[in-house]
């Protein structure tokens, strides 16, 4: 018993003493040396505006908008290309079931389709096959109505 008792109290001053010495060492650290910003990365990645540059859980293109996180995963099929659209809520990423969801597809010969996308409650995704075959670059806006809450994303499939 006092054994074990003396030994926690060596494990809590242990502690604390660890807790002392990392606060003491950060200071000390940003004195001496000021951290390097890795400048080669970063531009790239944050500055622009293309939504290509996350990928998601999914392997889909990813934009978040205020609390909500929308995943873009377009899927070829021999009839169009399959797009599912994942609209998740929070930092917990809840799926968000009761949204109107539509993807504004615009065709390589300048005009627009506009595709209203289903909830699929077993994927927890929207989902609507776009049924062009013409190969190209499909640039897409997606626009989610969650009980009056307007969300946009825009991503891009080829086919
Ligand atoms: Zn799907």
């Amino acid at each position: 018993m006092k054994t074990l008792k003396s030994s926690l109290i060596i494990l809590a001053s242990g502690g604390l003493l660890f807790l002392g010495a990392c606060g003491g060492d950060k200071t000390s650290d940003t004195n001496t040396t000021p951290p390097p910003p890795p400048a080669a990365s970063q531009p790239a990645s944050s500055a622009s505006a293309t939504t290509s540059a996350a990928t998601g859980a999914k392997g889909g293109q990813v934009v978040n908008s205020g609390a909500y996180h929308l995943e873009f995963v377009p899927e070829k099929e021999s009839t169009g290309t399959h797009l599912d659209l994942y609209l998740q809520k929070g930092e917990k990423k809840e799926p968000v079931a009761d949204a109107k969801v539509t993807a504004q597809v615009q065709l390589p010969n300048g005009k627009q389709q506009t595709l209203a996308l289903k909830y699929d409650p077993e994927g927890k995704h929207y989902a609507v096959v776009f049924p062009g075959k013409e190969p190209g670059q499909y640039p897409v806006k997606v626009n989610a109505d969650i009980k009056g809450e307007k969300v946009d994303g825009r991503f891009t499939f080829t086919q």
